[in-house]
């Protein structure tokens, strides 16, 4: 079936509701729509609020990202931008394990490791995070993946060294535009038996700095109160468009 097709599936019931996104059905069984709204929450949903057009900016963001990840031969779930908000992708049973990488340090990693935040790594670090709200997504290890029956362990295996690809990717995505990739959190999900990339890449869910003069222009705004948080996305979306 072409994209052009695909492009013209209806939107069915609501499947999940999170915190950033939505999902919903459509009729086509293995393809879902995942909608972007403006609500915004941060450290585990204790603080909630709005970013003004945050939607329809990580929704172009993170389509032009995925785009050019289809294009570099990551395997992922999008297909298609349909609106403003709206994105067509294949339907995944979601991985419950959040592959976070890092070039510099920053948030968690510098309370973990008592260094300043700004701290270049020799070699990026990543780590493996699961996802389930009510606990806090705690950072685990293969060993608790395995113990745990959290998922299967070639499958984390493959998440990470595709972790490992998509960040040499972005670093010089990002680097052209002028952005320091500081970090980032992946999910991954099963399609019809094959793992694809999934969920989002945005401001939302990477830390990124202007190379020149270090200012934040991410999520980091709103968790932290540094205001010119739209205004940031929007300087985010411009380099990304361009
Ligand atoms: P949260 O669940 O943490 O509140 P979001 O608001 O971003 O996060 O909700 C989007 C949800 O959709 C996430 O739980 C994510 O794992 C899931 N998801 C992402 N991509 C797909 C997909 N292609 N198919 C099914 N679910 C997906
Ligand atoms: N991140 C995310 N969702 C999460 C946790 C982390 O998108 O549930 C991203 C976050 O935006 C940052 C990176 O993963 O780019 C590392 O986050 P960190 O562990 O430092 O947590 P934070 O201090 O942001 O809570």
């Amino acid at each position: 079936m072409s994209v052009k097709h695909l492009t013209r599936v209806n939107r069915l019931k609501m499947l999940y509701e999170g915190k950033a996104k939505s999902i919903y059905a459509t009729d086509e069984a293995e393809l879902v729509i995942q909608h972007f709204k403006d609500d915004a929450t941060a450290f585990n949903g204790e603080k909630k609020g709005e970013i003004a057009n945050k939607g329809a900016m990580n929704n172009q963001i993170s389509a032009r990202i995925f785009f050019f990840l289809n294009e570099s031969g990551i395997k992922t779930h999008y297909i298609a931008t349909l609106n403003e908000n709206d994105q067509l992708v294949k339907k995944l049973a979601i991985i419950p394990v959040e592959v976070v990488v890092r070039n510099v340090v920053a948030g968690s990693l510098a309370k973990r490791m008592g260094k300043e935040e700004g701290t270049e790594l020799d070699d990026p670090v990543v780590e493996l995070y699961y996802k389930d709200d009510s606990l806090g997504d705690p950072m685990i290890n293969r060993f608790h993946v395995n113990s745990f029956k959290i998922a299967d362990l070639e499958h984390i295996r493959v998440m990470e060294v595709e972790a490992q690809r998509i960040n040499n990717l972005l670093w010089s995505f990002f680097d052209e535009r002028g952005l320091l990739l500081v970090d980032f959190k992946l999910e991954f999900g099963l399609h019809q038996g094959q793992l694809l990339l999934g969920d989002e890449i945005s401001p939302d869910t990477c830390r990124l700095w202007d190379k020149e003069t270090g200012e934040k222009l991410d999520k980091d705004r709103f968790r932290r109160d540094l205001g010119k948080v739209e205004e940031s996305y929007k300087e985010v979306m411009d380099r990304v468009m361009k």
